[in-house]
């Protein structure tokens, strides 16, 4: 372990916690040294022949090699889900439909300790929180689909709702399993086949994910996954067979997308970036406040696209909160995600942790002040202590761009005119945060802030009942709830 330089606060800090390690045995984890592609429900070899490994990014052990799909395997994939779609899947009596989506979700709550600590091997999050939050909620997208399978046209009564056909879905690497069950669960539930690409640096739980399909007894081709990069997805997003496109990434990925699929009649939902702002009033219940500060920001290392990564505090309380928050930060345990006791994991790739240092050092060019509390990284893998940024300008970079990774901008505010102003000065409107006592407030803020989601008195909350999704560059379409389904979905009105 070496010492990181760390720029020392002057406001008193509790002498460090410490704990005896607890970590998770990874042992319930079964790892393949290499995967092939599942294609018709078969795992089958890339016609394209490319491996390359998936790496820890905690340790940069190399954990398995992976197929990397080319143009061929992805038509094989969509032609498998095709085939499925029109020869079984699509006339299959709804309630049956939902009965292989309950199964699933029986499946992946039964395994999901296996299910966590490959998540967190991979991709590097803390074992609390993919034990906790991503494999819970992952569990509750298939159950609460599989409720609506057979109850579309209630759902949308007078409308007679009808499966769109074959899906192509790509997703990133910040929510593994979770992004992949916002995908699959309402695009099963409405009768659609799919073929699902993960992201590069976090196959692994999709690769197991094909095991509780079979173990579902889902029939071959309903779901197909192919591993890969860009390249992947690119080819299917673009493939003539792919009726509706479902992506969540980046905006700048997600603008090439709605270009591929432009004059064509794929339907498209983008779920993209965000530059969130938490705002913070002067009748805040401040601890709890500090507490939704630290969770908007640095739980998953602020790899979240809907992270508070812009705090607006009420200048009234501007220093009571920045000295709680600073405070706060010197007892978060950054290290081993396989560690019970780690707050904050692994940044998930190299190529991340250059783009976050990047622009954390643009930040100090801009004349922003940095605090990051005095802790140790380890020496292998790839890491970046919790910081925070006072004294920002809006027009900083770090006031505008998405940084992903564990980096608070900090600016202030008079007024609620004020903070709205500020809060919606970005591209982006996924979501945002509102502290404060009054629910006249809260309910006058969340009507002028421009976000798909607004939390109050809370952060990073998600239900799969309740819808999620963006304005501006944040991207269109709703994931979740009723709103989630209806992408998936044909009306002959
Ligand atoms: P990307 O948007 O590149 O990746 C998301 C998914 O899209 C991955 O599966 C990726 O494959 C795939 N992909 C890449 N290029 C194409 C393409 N042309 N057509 C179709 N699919 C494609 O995100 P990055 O991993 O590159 O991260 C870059 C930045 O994006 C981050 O720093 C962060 O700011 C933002 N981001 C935002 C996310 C969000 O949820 N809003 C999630 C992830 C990133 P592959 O993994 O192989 O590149």
């Amino acid at each position: 372990m070496a010492e990181l330089d760390r720029r020392q606060d002057r406001s008193p800090v509790p002498s460090a916690f410490e704990y005896a390690t607890a970590p998770e045995s990874r042992e319930i984890v079964r790892l393949e040294e290499r995967y092939g592609l599942f294609v018709g429900g078969d795992w089958v070899e890339p016609r394209s022949g490319e491996f390359q490994p998936t790496i820890s990014p905690a340790t940069e052990e190399r954990l398995a090699e992976v197929a990397y799909a080319g143009a061929e395997d992805v038509d094989l994939a969509v032609g498998a889900a095709r085939d499925a779609f029109e020869n079984g899947w699509s006339g299959l009596r709804a309630n049956e439909r939902a009965k292989y989506l309950f199964r699933i979700a029986r499946i992946l709550q039964e395994r999901s300790r296996e299910f966590a600590v490959l998540e967190s091997l991979d991709g590097g999050k803390p074992i609390r929180e993919s034990r906790d939050v991503d494999l819970p909620l992952a569990a509750a997208h298939f159950f609460y689909y599989a409720g609506w399978a057979d109850k579309l046209e209630y759902a949308f009564p007078n409308r007679k709702p009808r499966p769109v056909g074959v899906a192509g879905q790509v997703i990133p690497w910040n929510f593994p399993l979770l992004m992949l069950s916002w995908k699959i669960a309402p695009a099963l539930a409405a009768g659609n086949t799919v073929v699902l690409k993960p992201a590069e640096t976090t196959p692994l739980t999709a690769l197991l994910f094909c095991d509780v399909l079979r173990q579902a007894e889902l029939p071959p081709g309903v779901v197909n996954i192919v591993t890969g990069d860009g390249r992947a997805g690119a080819e299917l997003v673009k493939h003539p067979g792919v009726d509706k496109v479902a992506f969540t990434g980046s905006t700048e990925v997600g603008k090439a997308i709605q270009k591929a699929v432009a004059g064509s009649s794929k339907k498209l939902t983008l779920e993209l970036g965000g530059k969130a702002a938490n705002i913070i009033f002067d009748d805040a219940p401040l601890d709890g406040a500090v507490e939704g500060i630290v969770n908007g920001i640095y739980f998953n290392q602020g790899h979240v696209c809907c992270a508070g990564s812009r705090l607006f505090v009420q200048e009234s309380i501007y220093e009571a909160t920045i000295a709680k928050l600073k405070r706060r930060m010197t007892t978060l345990r950054v290290g081993d995600p396989l560690d019970k006791n780690t707050d904050i994991g692994a940044i998930n790739s190299q190529q991340q942790l250059e783009k976050i240092k990047e622009l954390v050092a643009i930040g100090e060019e801009e004349g922003a002040e940095i605090y990051q509390p005095p802790c140790r990284l380890p020496e292998k893998g790839w890491w970046f202590a919790p910081t925070v940024f006072t004294n920002v300008a809006q027009s900083y970079r770090i006031a505008q761009e998405e940084i992903f990774g564990p980096v608070l901008s900090v600016l202030t505010f008079r007024t609620p005119d004020e903070a709205i102003e500020k809060a919606n000065n970005t591209p982006y409107g996924l979501s945002a945060g509102v502290w404060t006592e009054k629910g006249s407030r809260i309910l006058s803020m969340a009507q002028r802030l421009r976000a798909g989601v607004i939390w109050a008195n809370t952060y990073n909350r998600f239900d799969p009942t309740s819808p999620f999704g963006g304005y501006k560059e944040s991207g269109f379409g709703r994931e979740g709830g009723l709103h989630g389904l209806g992408p998936y979905l044909e009306f002959d009105e």
